[in-house]
């Protein structure tokens, strides 16, 4: 059911949904949590609202909490938006009511401010002369500060998107002379697709932490958070958004503006487990990489066992990799429910008690009496690693050697992942020894940073990896990390 919400002259803002929370049905899933996935898309004479859904689609795995598009045809706004997946939140008659030949669209993970329908975006601005959307992947660093410069009681804004939006919009300005004064002072990861009326725009902040790329369509543009969502649309791929640029897409065409020089950071766990394997980063496929991180793991980290089994999925290809370095078969020991995730029916007890079991299920067949190498992405609190182990030796498993696709994962993340806090990782407090012993497996072995770091083929000082060493390309004041949440101060 619809429910109509504020309407302007050239503005009409559709509310749907009650706000509802997602829950996980598996309580150990702590994987790490990606900010959000954004798409943008100027294109007369296309629907504008159906390749923006397909775009989402494709980056659906970066966020599932809620979704929406905003649409323009040249002289009003319009957003629908809603907790849920995107084939939840959009059906065929309300993309219908979304017409135009802009349109911009987000999936998000709450990064800052609560999972509520409020904080989904895309946001919305609006002053007499017109409407702003935007959609943001990565989270600021300086929020406060930014809102400060809002006057009190202008805005509910509890989001540092929506306080991006506000500023952008609030006096009314040509919104590439504001962003291209504002975004300078803005700190932190940001990859943006925003919108008026007429133009599509979108920028990345000057260390590049989140991806963006551009691609074209034989009637306009694409903007992305990864090439796999350029390729879903027909898209081909031009080139990524530089760090540090804005762009400007409408009917004179792209153009590009510098406002601040590029310092790249991009972010190393990208690699690891946020892209989609079919995303190419840099000109190198995310696949490519991580297999050839299994082989390097393989290498660091040998051992004697009869089979490599993947965590599937983010486990898969590095699995394969240390399968073929180290001449041991590889083989599906697990089987994933693909359609298990967040669901908006709350589960009972009983349900949650099955834990991990939701999402995997062991091949005894394959697995009993075998001495196994099982692949994983990452360990964030292990509780997940902790209950494969277990379910592995039930199923008759002789010895289970856990080895892991990343550096142990010991710093938090402030520019838009949701890992957990320092005290809650469990690399964050214990050695690689403790941890093999908490997980109750024979052994494991984490890739180096640097064995990680040369399968990408990216130098190390273009890339963020504070989350494994602990040093953070864009400064962090971490006595006052809770000052980065803002919370509804404004
Ligand atoms: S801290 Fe880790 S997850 Fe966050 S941007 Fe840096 S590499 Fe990526």
């Amino acid at each position: 059911m619809c429910e109509h919400g504020r309407v302007r002259p050239r503005l009409k803002y559709v509310l749907k949904g009650d706000g509802r929370l997602g829950h996980d049905l598996d309580p150990d899933d702590r994987s790490p949590k990606d900010a959000c996935g954004v798409f943008g898309v100027w294109a007369p004479g296309e629907e504008v609202s159906k390749l923006t859904y397909y775009g989402l689609y494709a980056l659906q795995h970066r966020g599932q909490e809620s979704a929406g598009i905003a649409v323009s045809e040249g002289s009003r706004i319009l957003i629908y938006k809603d907790m849920g997946l995107v084939a939840q939140v959009f059906d065929e008659s309300v993309l219908g009511t979304l017409r135009g030949h802009i349109a911009i669209g987000h999936c998000r993970y709450s990064t800052t401010g609560s999972s509520v329908w409020e904080n989904a975006q895309p946001t919305l601005s609006s002053t007499d002369v017109g409407g702003l959307a935007l959609a943001h992947n990565g989270n600021l660093i300086n929020t406060p500060e930014l809102a400060a410069r809002l006057e009190p009681g202008t805005t509910r804004a509890t989001t540092d998107t929506e306080v991006l939006t506000t500023l952008l919009a609030r006096d009314g300005r040509p919104v590439e002379e504001a962003a291209a004064e504002l975004l300078p002072q803005v700190r932190g990861a940001y990859s943006l697709v925003f919108m008026n009326e007429k133009t599509l725009y979108a920028a990345r902040d000057p260390q590049g932490v989140r991806p963006l790329v551009l691609g074209r369509l034989s009637s306009g543009w694409v903007v992305a958070s990864e090439t796999a969502a350029l390729d879903i649309v027909g898209a081909t791929f031009v080139r990524e958004i530089e760090p540090g640029e804005l762009i400007s897409v409408d009917e004179r065409g792209v153009r590009s503006r510098r406002f601040a020089l590029a310092e790249p950071k991009g972010c190393l766990f990208e690699y690891v487990y946020l892209a989609r394997p079919d995303t190419t980063i840099a000109g190198r496929g995310v696949q490519v990489t991580r297999v050839e991180v299994g082989r390097r793991l393989a290498k660091e980290h040998p051992v004697e066992a009869d089979l490599v089994i993947p965590t599937p999925e983010s486990g898969t290809p590095a699995a394969i990799g240390y399968a073929e370095e180290s001449g041991i078969p590889y083989g599906q020991g697990l089987v994933k429910n693909s359609y298990v995730g967040r669901t908006f029916i709350q589960p009972s007890q009983t349900i949650r008690q099955l834990g991990i079991r939701l999402k995997l299920n062991p091949l005894r067949e394959v697995i009993a009496g075998k001495r196994l190498v099982v692949v994983d992405d990452s360990i964030v609190r292990g509780n997940t690693q902790r209950a494969i182990v277990r379910m592995l030796r039930e199923a008759g498993a002789r010895e289970v050697h856990v080895r892991i696709s990343s550096p142990p994962v010991a710093w938090p993340c402030f520019y838009g992942i949701d890992f957990a806090t320092r005290a809650e990782l469990i690399a964050g407090s214990l050695s690689v020894e403790e941890i093999r012993a908490s997980l109750g497996a024979d052994s494991l072995g984490y890739i180096s940073l640097e064995g990680l770091t040369e399968a990408t083929t990216i130098p190390e000082n273009r890339l963020c990896r504070a989350c494994f060493n602990g040093s953070y390309p864009i400064p962090i004041d971490q006595d006052n990390v809770g000052k980065y949440v803002l919370e509804a101060k404004v």
